[in-house]
Formats: structure tokens, C-alpha cells, sequence
């Protein structure tokens, strides 16, 4: 199938999943995950219609970037960035969703201030306690958030989760479900700085468990463009 196919028959998914669980379907963003997919690849899902386009790899961004591969759609950083690649990331993308350190979040508040700009993150929560996963965890998050009026070069807009996949239904929604009830309670304590209207979560795998959760933001790589191809 095409790209423009799928992301036909990932829209009619979502809406299902939207409606199914009562919520309206333009509620819910669909970020294409384009790590590993070229200029080309990414142009036709913009074409076809997709919300925003998310890199993985700094390399990639730049690439991509000076090739004017987004052009049309707001582009994403999600995937793991370390504290010495931000300045080629702050100021380049809409949002970064990834931020899952303390260090991190002050690296992009320090290069954000230095452009004169305001970069909005999401933070990353390590929901299911995973060693072999980064983000915080829940129990750091609220202490974070306190300080967050301190920062003048962040707008935290909400949170993002990559919970393990679970063979069952209703593990999966255990953790979704986790991160909704969250993201309301961070929206009720209103904090200095922060924003937290969006929800980053599902995967090609796993989105219409998310969607049935309450998730605003999913991201999708292999639906989207098919399997990636390592080498
Ligand atoms: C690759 C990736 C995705 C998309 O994964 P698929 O299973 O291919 O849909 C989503 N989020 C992040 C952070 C990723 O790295």
C-alpha cells in the first residue's frame, strides 16, 4: 500500500477509536515518525495528510531540515537527544518530546535562552519503572514541576510515554491510562509555566489503546511507511 493509503486507513482507525471511546477524532494528532525514512518518504505523508512529522536522530533532523523535507508541517524531535546535540534541535522544531532528564531540561532552557526563544517540550515519563527505559519517573515529576516558573526558555506542554508493549489489553491500558490521570492532575494543580494539554502516546502497535485513554499525540512510524528497513 501506499503511503497516502495508509494514513487513509490509519485516519479511519483513529476515528473509530475516537468515537468508540466518545471523544471527537480532531482532537487527536497524528505525528508521522520518519526516522529512517528519506525527504521523499516524508513529503508524501505531509501530502497525504498527516499533523506533524517526528525525527528520532539529530543527523536525520539536520539532513532533512536543509533538504526542506517538512515544509508545510510543524516538525517534532522524539527520540532520545543528548545535552551536547541540543543546539543543532532548540529553535529548530515545534516541539521536542523527549526531554527525560533533569541535565537535558536545562541544556534546552540554556540554549533556548541564548536564542532569545521559548522552546516547548514535552516531559518524558518512564511510567512503567523501566530500568532499560529513560524519563522520569512519576515520583520525580511533581518536584520538577514546581521549579518549572524558573525556566524561561521552556513551556512544558504536556507529557509523552513509551510504556512497554504488553501482550494483553488491559496491561497496556494500565499505563496509558497511568499517564491520562496524570497529565489531569498536573493540569489542576496549575503550575507556574506549564501548559499540559498534550498527550504523547501510541505507537503503530498499540494507538487505539492509547486513543481509548485519552491520547492527543500519536506516533507512527511502520503504519505509516511500512517496516524499516536496518542495516
Ligand atoms: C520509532 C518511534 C515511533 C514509531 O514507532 P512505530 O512502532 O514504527 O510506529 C514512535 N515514537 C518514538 C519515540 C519512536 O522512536
Amino acid at each position: 500500500m501506499s503511503i497516502a493509503e495508509n494514513v487513509a486507513h490509519i485516519r479511519a482507525q483513529m476515528e473509530a477509536a475516537a468515537i468508540q471511546a466518545g471523544r471527537d477524532p480532531k482532537d487527536i494528532l497524528l505525528c508521522a515518525a520518519t526516522k529512517m525514512n528519506d525527504a521523499d518518504a516524508v513529503r508524501q505523508a505531509i501530502a497525504a495528510g498527516v499533523d506533524c512529522c517526528g525525527e528520532n536522530r539529530v543527523q536525520e533532523l539536520t539532513a532533512k531540515l536543509s533538504q526542506d523535507a517538512y515544509r508545510g508541517k510543524p516538525v517534532h524531535f522524539i527520540g532520545h537527544l543528548q545535552t551536547n546535540k541540543v543546539r543543532q534541535v532548540v529553535g529548530k522544531v515545534d516541539l521536542i518530546h523527549s526531554v527525560d532528564s533533569a541535565r537535558l531540561l536545562e541544556a534546552i532552557d540554556k540554549e533556548a535562552v541564548r536564542q532569545g526563544i521559548r522552546q516547548d517540550i514535552l516531559l518524558e515519563v518512564n511510567i512503567a519503572g523501566e530500568e532499560s527505559k529513560s524519563g522520569f519517573s512519576v515520583s520525580e515529576l511533581f518536584p520538577l514541576l514546581e521549579k518549572m516558573g524558573g525556566y524561561s526558555g521552556i513551556s512544558v506542554r504536556g507529557l509523552m510515554a513509551i510504556p512497554p508493549i504488553c501482550q494483553n489489553k488491559t496491561d497496556n491500558h494500565k499505563f496509558f491510562q497511568e499517564m491520562y490521570n496524570l497529565s489531569v492532575d498536573i493540569t489542576a494543580k496549575k503550575y507556574d509555566n506549564i501548559w499540559v494539554d498534550l498527550l504523547s502516546m501510541g505507537m503503530s502497535g498499540d494507538f487505539e489503546d492509547a486513543i481509548a485513554c485519552g491520547s492527543n499525540m500519536i506516533r507512527l512510524g511502520t503504519a505509516i511507511f511500512g517496516p524499516r528497513h536496518y542495516t
